[in-house]
């Protein structure tokens, strides 16, 4: 960048541009080379997810069949912030948002999907069966039941139904900072840190009846060496109805290029789609950065666009690149993956943008 363009680039960020400066310069690639085959998912809830997926995965099956498998095991959680048993929109309905993308570009998603367990098998459904790549609401509703999904009951969980009761009081929308709980009384450290893999990994609901987080996203890489991804969704607690996130939709919540690598993010779902996040995170990949260096530019570009106001949300990334090497950044620190190869099963916490 020439000097000029440097003085307008930083006087326009004010004192964020100088804080992210110093970051720009602090940066320091932490990359993992695992090996093949390797799952990582976003969260804590990606170490139960993850077993799912390592079951498919160390059979040398598939990784579509991996990353489809895992995140269903979240989507089966009664009380979970994923899938029937999470918190509604402000109408008081559960509305289901998922993706899922295989190593040749093949992909397929549902979103606004109410009463059917598995949005992850649906949006598979929709990739294989239909010419299409998405299907939302009652379309999507009817393509399930017609592809033999159960319509569940419809209403809600009974900590959901406490947790919308206590929300109606005041009613107001507002997203939350999406970190790990702080169980083990540190800050930023989930439960996971004292306890390990095989510990208790349920996510908490905040003092506002919210989730911690309402997605689980996975990438995996296959014994052969293909890529694939999921991302489901009960998307932001409260929110409007008929509101989406960036799970649904390829190149935001979820991207895979079998040649590059393959992301899914978390987090404020508006911010991710504005730069279509992993679609982005892929191509600073193709660039050379490493997994990690490639989620940090993406979440950097958030912070840019969003200045002062970046304090109020997270964002964060996980990624796979074609080596099998994997990497993740944060917008704010508490954010967690785990992962899952032939020789390590852990959860990893991630760097963050902000202190
Ligand atoms: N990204 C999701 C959404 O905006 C929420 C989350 O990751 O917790 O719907």
């Amino acid at each position: 960048m020439s000097t000029r363009r440097k003085f307008l680039h930083s006087a326009a960020l004010g004192s964020f541009g100088t804080l992210l400066t110093k970051r720009l310069a602090a940066a320091t690639p932490q990359v993992a080379v695992t090996g093949r085959p390797v799952v990582i998912s976003t969260w804590d809830t990606g170490l139960a997810a993850n077993k799912g997926a390592w079951e498919v995965l160390s059979r040398n099956g598939t990784a579509l069949d991996a990353v489809e498998a895992g995140v269903r095991i979240t989507e089966s959680e009664i009380n979970c912030c994923v899938g029937l048993g999470a918190n509604p929109d402000r109408d008081g309905h559960v509305t289901l948002d998922a993706s899922i993308m295989d190593h040749q570009w093949n992909c397929g998603s549902v979103a606004f999907l109410e009463r059917i367990k598995h949005p992850i098998s649906v949006a598979r459904r929709v990739m294989e069966k239909t010419p299409h790549v998405m299907l939302v609401g009652e379309g999507a509703q009817q393509f399930a039941i017609a592809e033999g999904f159960p319509l569940e009951p419809a209403g809600l969980s009974e900590d959901a139904k406490k947790a919308y009761k206590e929300w109606l009081k005041k009613s107001e929308y507002k997203p939350v900072i999406n970190i790990e709980n702080t169980k083990s009384g540190k800050e930023g450290h989930g439960p996971h840190n004292d306890l390990g893999a095989s510990g208790p990994w349920a996510p908490q609901r905040l003092p506002n009846g919210d989730w911690n987080h309402d997605t689980i996203g996975m990438v995996a890489m296959d014994a052969a060496g293909n890529l694939s991804g999921s991302c489901t969704t009960s998307g932001m607690g409260f929110k409007m109805r008929g509101r989406l996130g960036d799970s649904p939709i390829i190149g935001a919540g979820l991207f895979v290029d079998n040649e590059v690598g393959a992301v899914t993010a978390t987090g404020q779902g508006e911010d991710v789609i504005r730069i279509c996040g992993s679609h982005s995170v892929v191509e600073y990949m193709r660039q050379g950065l490493s997994p990690e260096n490639a989620c940090k530019a993406a979440v950097e570009k958030i912070a840019r666009i969003k200045k002062e106001k970046a304090k109020e949300i997270q964002v964060a990334f996980i990624a796979i690149n074609k080596k099998g090497e994997v990497g993740a950044y944060a917008l704010q620190k508490g954010f967690s993956y785990a992962i899952k190869n032939n020789s390590e099963e852990k959860m990893v916490e991630v760097k963050s943008f902000l202190p």
